[in-house]
């Protein structure tokens, strides 16, 4: 509606200026005299800037309203996949590119506003101007007006043509732009190993090889887009100059009986090249916009394969038991789990050795329900785990994994990511449990110092000190460490163990870990071999048993 009174005012404006050219035609030809000349004229322009204004007034309203919905869609759609990403599982991120799934939340969603914006605008804005212009011009004069049209169906083509190949050479520059900062942000991540390892010049090389290409799609771009221009000038002068020609044999004729019908369709020409040429953009942005809603939906329809039950139960406490656990890992195939069977008691601690490979991790994944079993049942209390509401497992729950990560915050807020609500007491009480308060204390700006990028500042074993005291402010039932006490020496290593054991609430530890210096602390003892259990026991009953286990005990203490 807003869009049709816009454009209806617009086109009076027109009419004015048509209507004024005939009065100075009728004073030339002596019809009027001075004095009507003269008002009509003056008459004529306050109407002129009165419909300018209004219909200006109105197309601003069009835009502020169209853009500001496609914005709050926009908007929406983001929240929407962001949340939708969160509730997805482990193997899908696995399965997906980061860079994939970040272009999907910012460039496809911007390529969809696109659509529902301003496509959708000029759409609207073309068909009534298309009507009521030329519903005008056939009335008024067909002949003029059928040979004034000729041209803009080939501009409306050439335009369609240069958008689509604009948009083709767009995404070439986007995907080159995509590696290069991919390029870049590797490199200075790993700048200790490229300094180190004398790569500047070899890495110099390959940057200047990767902007050389997104130099060069860029030029090829550049050249498309500086013919957009021109051809339309070109085809809008060829309708101008025929509006003339045409126009002007008529009014000789006597075709059309008033000159200023010249002028209208001039500036009517003038008024319908942009919608004409949208016609041929908007097109191409449909077409986008359905390739990336077809690439957000791909992903919007992915079903976590890790199901949570909204009503599922909530109180996580009790005995832990595999029974029968196979696991395969579902994009590689790799068998990580065969027929694993244990029970850990509630506050027990578990210790769980093994080569590389041999599946610790994988089960600790699977305690923290980031993969199901692929056969058999993990049971918490006699119950299935995916019984259990999937959101306070996940709380109960205090993960410290074998890659610290630690974000670009401070170092208090690094440790309150466990328990948001902890206070600085909180903080500091689970560092000094995970030996990390003196380090900290250390720093000039103690807790509020920033990390950079990774943490780049703090020595691994500080890391993941810092990784545990986020999982003990939480206060977790159930402590699951895979490996993350390898960068500290077995000292340290018992004093963290032994502080975590004195806590008041009794929690169930499992630990997982190359080395066996903790062994002696634990209830329960597994080795793992290729996925499967070669020895179950306590630290007295595997010594005895002379296997593995001791073999291991024997080695560390040679190395000692
Ligand atoms: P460990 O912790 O004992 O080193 P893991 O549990 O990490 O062993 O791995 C067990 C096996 O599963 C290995 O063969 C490993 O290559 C494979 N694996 C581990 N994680 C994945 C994964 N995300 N996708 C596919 N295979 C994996």
């Amino acid at each position: 509606m807003i869009t049709v009174i816009s454009n209806l005012f617009s086109l009076y404006a027109y009419r004015l200026i048509g209507s004024s050219f005939n009065v100075i035609n009728r004073r030339i030809n002596n019809t009027i005299t001075d004095e009507v000349f003269k008002q009509e004229l003056l008459l004529n322009s306050s109407l002129v800037i009165g419909a300018a204004l209004i219909s200006g007034f109105f197309t601003f309203l069009m835009r502020q309203t169209i853009i500001n919905v496609s914005r709050k869609i926009e908007f929406d759609i983001k929240n929407d996949i962001y949340a939708h990403y969160q509730k997805l599982s482990l193997s899908f991120y696995k399965r997906n590119r980061t860079g994939d799934l970040m272009n999907r939340i910012t460039e496809d969603v911007s390529k969809v506003r696109m659509y529902v914006g301003p496509a959708v605008m000029y759409t609207i804005n073309t068909l009534t101007l298309f009507t009521v212009i030329l519903t005008y011009m056939f009335s008024t004069a067909p002949k003029l007006a059928a040979y004034t049209i000729l041209p803009l169906p080939i501009l409306s083509f050439i335009i369609y043509k240069l958008s689509k190949s604009i948009n083709l050479k767009s995404t070439l520059v986007q995907e080159q732009l995509s590696k290069l900062s991919t390029f870049t942000q590797e490199t200075f991540s790993g700048i200790s190993l490229i300094k180190s390892y004398g790569l500047e010049k070899k890495k110099y090389n390959d940057f200047d090889l990767l902007s050389n290409s997104t130099k060069e799609k860029k030029i090829d771009l550049a050249k498309i887009q500086s013919l957009f221009i021109p051809s339309m000038i070109l085809l809008i002068g060829l309708s101008n100059l025929i509006v003339i020609y045409v126009g002007g044999l008529s009014y000789i004729n006597g075709d059309i009986k008033e000159i200023g019908i010249i002028a209208e369709f001039i500036l009517y020409v003038n008024k319908l090249t942009w919608p004409v040429a949208t016609v041929g953009w908007v097109t191409s942005i449909v077409q986008q916009a359905a390739a990336s809603q077809k690439r957000i939906n791909e992903f919007l329809c992915e079903e976590p394969e890790v199901k949570n039950i909204n009503n599922g139960l909530k109180n996580i406490l009790g005995d832990i038991e595999f029974r029968n656990v196979s696991f395969t890992y579902p994009d590689t195939g790799i068998e990580a789990l065969k027929n694993v069977s244990f029970k850990i008691k509630e506050g027990e601690k578990l210790l769980i050795v093994g080569k590389i490979g041999s599946g610790k991790t994988t089960i600790l994944e699977l305690l923290a329900r980031l993969y199901d079993p692929t056969e058999g049942e993990i049971l918490l209390n006699n119950i299935p785990l995916r019984n259990y509401n999937l959101n306070t497992l996940r709380e109960s729950i205090g993960f410290v994994p074998q890659d610290s990560f630690l974000f670009s915050d401070t170092i208090g807020n690094n440790i309150k990511f466990g328990n948001r609500n902890a206070n600085h007491e909180m903080v500091i009480e689970s560092a000094k449990k995970s030996f990390v308060h003196h380090d900290i204390d250390n720093f000039k700006t103690k807790y509020d110092s920033m990390l950079g990028e990774r943490g780049i500042n703090l020595s691994g074993g500080q890391k993941q000190r810092i990784s545990i005291a986020r999982a003990l402010i939480k206060s977790p039932k159930l402590l699951l460490f895979d490996d993350c006490l390898s960068a500290v020496d077995t000292e340290t290593e018992k004093e963290i163990l032994d502080n975590i054991t004195k806590d008041k609430e009794r929690k169930t530890i499992v630990i997982v870990s190359h080395r066996v210096s903790s062994g002696s602390r634990t209830d329960q003892i597994i080795v793992l071999d290729k996925g499967e259990i070669i020895e179950k026991g306590n630290h007295v009953e595997l010594i005895k048993k002379s296997g593995v286990y001791h073999t291991l005990i024997d080695l560390q203490n040679n190395t000692k």
